[in-house]
């Protein structure tokens, strides 16, 4: 590696308070039921759910609903999530604005993003500028440090739970199914190991990775490690730990994160950027860069003051 992209981290940041704003508690929504709503198309699938976009009848809004079945055993796990939507306020985080059931499902209502996913643009071809993905690490590096101060880890950052919102251009962390609060993690028998494989860290890929010490101070690496797949799949266009055109082989995948070095940017990147990718695929999670941190690097500080003149 050329010694041009060496870069250190700046740190510790001396920003304690999260730099999005909170906001206000929703309403408590009036839609008692999916009589209220129309639902007017369907917007996505996933392992749990689908999700439409909806009317509001009374309010004339429109709504995503995600649709989850509720399956046997399936209720202690829905009613977490709940409880950590309801938690939630920011404007980073896709808007919980209620839950009902009906019909053997459970009906999330949540703000509807009109930009898709980060997924659906990589399905598209769609090459990603590096301008908008600096904005992309920004505004979800700003979410974390949001969701750190309520201390919740996500534990599923991936291009799928990544939702633009088009006017104005805002990049929301969606998807709370398999986040926790970090006080009840240990006795999270649902979800300790949820998420998907593909964007987790070494270390949580294999906890006792540190001489068979656990990793307790640092579960909020592991979603910084997960932005920075995400961020370079968007770039390059493929899983950062697997060739191009390959299938996502998963056990051959988690051998490489776990056991091989972490991939790097291709030579044509910035320093800036080569070296923010580098902060957040430490695969050492001591060493990894913090929320707060990534916000202060050159990749962030500098795209954010470019798209002031903007
Ligand atoms: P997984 O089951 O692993 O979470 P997923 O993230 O694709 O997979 P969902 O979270 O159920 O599944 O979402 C399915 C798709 O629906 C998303 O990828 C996105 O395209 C769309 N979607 C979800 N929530 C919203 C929303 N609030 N506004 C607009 N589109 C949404
Ligand atoms: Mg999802």
């Amino acid at each position: 590696m050329s010694t041009q992209k060496r870069l250190q981290l700046k740190g510790p940041n001396p920003i304690s308070i999260p730099r999005c704003l909170p906001l206000p508690t929703p309403l408590q929504n009036s839609i008692q039921g999916l009589c209220d709503v129309e639902r007017l198309k369907f917007l996505g699938h996933g392992s749990e759910g689908i999700v439409y976009k909806v009317l509001q009848r009374k309010s004339c809004s429109y709504y995503a609903l995600k649709v989850v079945h509720r399956k046997a055993g399936s209720t202690e796990k829905i009613m977490r999530e709940v409880e950590i939507m309801k938690k939630i306020h920011s404007s980073r985080i896709v808007q919980f604005e209620g839950a009902f059931e009906e019909g053997g499902n459970i009906n999330f209502l949540l703000e509807y993003m009109d930009g898709g996913s980060l997924h659906s643009l990589l399905k598209l071809n769609k090459r990603m500028a590096v301008s908008f993905l600096a904005r992309v690490a920004r505004h979800v590096l700003e979410g974390l440090e949001y969701l750190q101060s309520e201390n919740i880890v996500h534990r599923d950052i991936k291009p799928s739970n990544l939702l633009i919102n088009l006017n104005p251009l805002q990049i929301k962390i969606a998807d709370f199914g398999v986040s926790t609060i970090v006080s009840e993690l240990a006795c999270d028998i649902y979800n300790s190991s949820a998420g998907t494989c593909a964007y987790m860290s070494p270390e949580r890929l294999n906890p006792y990775i540190y001489d068979g010490a656990p990793y307790d101070d640092y579960y909020y690496g592991g979603d910084i490690w997960s932005l920075g797949v995400t961020l370079m799949e968007c770039y390059v266009g493929h899983h950062p730990f697997l060739p191009p055109d390959q299938n996502i082989d998963l056990a051959t995948l988690m051998c490489a994160i776990c056991f091989e070095d972490s991939p790097t940017l291709p030579p044509a990147a910035s320093t800036e950027f080569y070296n923010f990718i580098e902060c957040c695929l430490k695969k050492d999670v001591r060493r990894r860069g913090t929320a707060s941190q990534l916000l202060n690097h050159p990749f962030i500080v500098n795209n954010m003051a470019k798209e002031k003149f903007l």
